[in-house]
């Protein structure tokens, strides 16, 4: 399919958001805390025109099998499958009373979905950044990214935080966004030359609707309320010996986002100095407190990392993104990444049976 098959015209306006890895900082984001996601060279491809009126088109190469959907813009409900990632940005930018009419979108990724790499925000703030040209919508890119947040918010039932469409709207190749979500303040920080980034999808996919994201959330905001801050962000590493007002299970998860805070602060620090085999290691402890502390990983993903660890090209990994599934960032040398991601999948296949694949670097 193209926007020419299934509209019978072509699109005035082709943008593309790119997916996004999170180097250090898992769930970090819904407690105000830091994170330090990169771009990936995978890209969701908008294609779209205005039409007036209020029915918007809809089609996805990704969702060839749906065919051309449509609905009516003030008649958005909830079906529990992609449409609702379009159906909520209109909702969405209505209630934040902005006006579109209606229009033609067609999309085309090469972001994996359910991977852990934000298809999902490169889809939402891809559609607004073509609203924002096709209907000269003032909004920055931060603001895209706030209602990008909301749409899953709000309409998918996703109670997902504000790191995904941060980076996806905001961060640029080769450079790592060191972002406060708090303030909202961020640094581009360059990523070394010396340093070659592994990406590998492990194919098995999670989900941000329910279960254990929202379960690990609110755990986390019952933590904040018994230990009397606003958020886990204001527990500070040197003030660990507060884990003993809670009860056991909780203790385990608001340490691994205090941990984890301050392991991304100290990533940035690495980082400037390009001191790879310091990330490296902040990558393993990530990984650790992630399948130990805050329970995301899985008994797959973990064999994924170990193999990763024990390459000698690799400094350091973890699983990056929600969890449950999806994909590990590795952390190489720039001449041994290559290599390395093959050995790692390789192995893995042999020993899981699973069909992993590398996505960075790129062939
Ligand atoms: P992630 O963001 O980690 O990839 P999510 O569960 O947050 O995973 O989002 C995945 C969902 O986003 C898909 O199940 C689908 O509904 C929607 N989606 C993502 N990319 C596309 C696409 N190219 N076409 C249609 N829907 C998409
Ligand atoms: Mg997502």
């Amino acid at each position: 399919m193209s926007f020419e098959a299934a509209f019978n015209t072509s699109p005035n306006i082709v943008i593309s958001t790119p997916g996004r890895v999170n180097l250090i900082g898992e769930h970090t984001d819904y407690n105000e805390g830091f994170v330090l996601p990169t771009v990936i060279p995978q890209t969701t491809k908008i294609a779209l025109s205005a039409r007036g009126g209020s029915r918007v088109r809809i089609a996805s190469r990704n969702m060839a099998e749906s065919g051309v959907l449509h609905f009516m813009l003030g008649d958005e409900v909830r079906h529990n499958s992609w449409i609702d990632y379009i159906q909520g940005v209109t909702q969405v930018l209505a209630s934040a009373g902005r006006r579109v009419t209606g229009f033609d979108v067609y999309i085309d990724s090469t972001v994996p979905a359910g991977a852990g790499l934000s298809s999902s925000a490169a889809l939402i703030v891809g559609v607004i950044k073509a609203l924002r040209l096709a209907f000269q919508l003032e909004l920055k890119d931060t603001a895209i990214a706030l209602l990008a947040q909301r749409v899953e918010n709000e309409f998918v039932g996703a109670r997902v935080g504000i790191m995904d469409q941060m980076a996806v709207a905001l961060a640029t190749p080769g450079q790592a966004l060191f972002l406060d979500t708090r303030s909202l303040d961020y640094k581009l920080i360059a990523i070394p030359k010396t340093a070659g980034l592994i990406v590998i999808n492990s194919s098995i996919k999670h989900s941000n609707i329910g279960g254990g994201y929202s379960e690990r959330r609110s755990s986390c905001e019952e933590s904040a309320r018994i230990m009397g801050v606003r958020a886990l962000r204001d527990i500070g590493i040197d003030a660990t010996q507060k884990l003993t007002m809670l009860p056991p299970h909780l203790m385990k998860r608001a340490r691994h986002v205090i941990t984890e805070n301050a392991r991304v602060q100290a990533a940035v620090t690495a980082l400037q100095a390009g001191d790879l085999p310091r990330l490296g290691s902040l990558f393993k402890e990530s990984h650790a407190s992630m399948r130990d502390d805050f329970e995301v990983s899985t008994p797959e993903i973990d064999i994924l990392v170990e193999i990763a660890c024990a390459d000698p090209d690799v400094y350091g990994a973890r699983l990056t993104g929600g969890g449950f599934g999806g994909s590990i960032v590795a952390l190489a040398s720039a001449n041994g990444a290559r290599g390395a991601a093959d050995r790692i999948a390789k192995r893995f296949a042999e020993r899981t049976g699973l069909s992993p694949s590398v996505l960075v670097p790129v062939v």
